[in-house]
């Protein structure tokens, strides 16, 4: 049976050096990590990821500060927002929850956010930054952020040798999971809807990363004998044998079939999910560091 990978456990340890590192910048310089979450609208989903990152920056020792704002703010008063938080001196890393509104463009949003403060990593600035290989510098998306962090914790770093395959070419998971596992030296590759006989290209991988969106799609014959299987998908799927009109959350790994084969899977929930949160506030913490000058320490 495979080893179950346990993001929660993991994302604590994050988490509590997280909290150590930011007691000694705030002893060491008298800055105080901040972080302002921005929301519009009142996406249910938004507003409970949302309460949890505040709870989580507050754990942390950070300043944290939560802008909620109607469904119909006029892009330009989000824009004016984003960029009064640009300048704000208190506030190192800004996140602004989406998806955002029909009517605002969140691409001009997140562009408008300061490279260096753009702690979930989609600014074309940290975007070019990790395709190019200067990820020191870079702020990596969270979600690959964390899934790598898993990745090292049975492999290692140094990932030579390896075949990874990842299900999934999106900009917020796909693509910078590819950057990353290439960045470790893996040899990569990436696959979505139109590739062929996905399950046949899934066998080669040594390292095989789900970010679909498709409720248990990958099978136990999918998988190579002792590969490292990272689930990051998340889907609500009904759950009649809990009550009527209940519901439960999967991955887009099937966590029992998968386990007979893999060497080491993450579960859903309780995997890559804390993981994000956890990268969040690491991130966070790398942008006050560098903000004097510090050199901030390792994930
Ligand atoms: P997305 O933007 O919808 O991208 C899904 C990708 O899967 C696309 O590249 C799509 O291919 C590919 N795909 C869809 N059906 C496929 C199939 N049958 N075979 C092969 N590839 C297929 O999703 P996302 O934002 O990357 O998120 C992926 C999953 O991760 C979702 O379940 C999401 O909820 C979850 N997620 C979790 C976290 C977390 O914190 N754990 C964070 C973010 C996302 P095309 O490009 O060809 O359409």
């Amino acid at each position: 049976m495979a080893v179950t990978i346990n993001g929660k456990e993991i994302a604590e340890d994050v988490v509590s050096k997280v909290k150590a590192s930011a007691a000694d910048l705030i002893e060491t310089s008298g800055i105080t990590p901040g972080i302002a979450v921005v929301i519009v609208g009142e996406d249910p989903a938004s507003q409970v990821y949302v309460a949890s990152k505040g709870r989580k920056a507050r754990e942390c020792g950070f300043h944290s500060v939560q802008y909620t704002l109607s469904e119909d703010t006029p892009e330009d008063e989000l824009v004016a927002l984003v960029e009064k938080l640009n300048a704000d001196q208190l506030i190192h890393g800004i996140l602004v929850q989406l998806p955002l509104p029909k009517h605002i463009d969140s691409g001009r949003i997140i562009q408008t956010i300061s490279p260096d403060k753009d702690v979930d990593g989609f600014h074309f600035v940290n975007v070019g930054k990790l395709g190019t290989g200067e990820i020191e510098t870079a702020f990596v998306p969270c979600t690959p952020a964390g899934s790598m962090l898993l990745i090292e914790r049975i492999l290692g770093r140094d990932l030579s040798g390896l075949n990874a395959v990842v299900i999934g070419r999106s900009n917020i998971v796909g693509k910078p999971m590819f950057n990353l596992l290439l960045a470790h030296n893996a040899t990569v590759t990436i696959a979505h809807s139109k590739t062929k006989d996905l399950a046949a290209l899934c066998r080669t991988a040594d390292i095989l990363v789900a970010a679909v969106g498709r409720p248990q799609m990958v099978k136990a014959d999918w998988v190579k004998p002792g590969a490292t299987v990272i689930d990051v998908g998340i889907n609500r799927i009904p759950a009649p044998e809990k009550g009527e009109g209940k519901t439960r959350l999967v991955g887009d790994v099937d966590f029992a079939d998968v386990s007979t084969v893999a060497g080491a899977v993450t579960p859903v929930p309780g995997g890559v999910g804390p993981m994000t949160i956890a990268m969040l506030m690491a991130n966070t913490l790398v942008a006050a560091y560098r903000s004097v000058g510090e050199v901030p320490p390792r994930f």
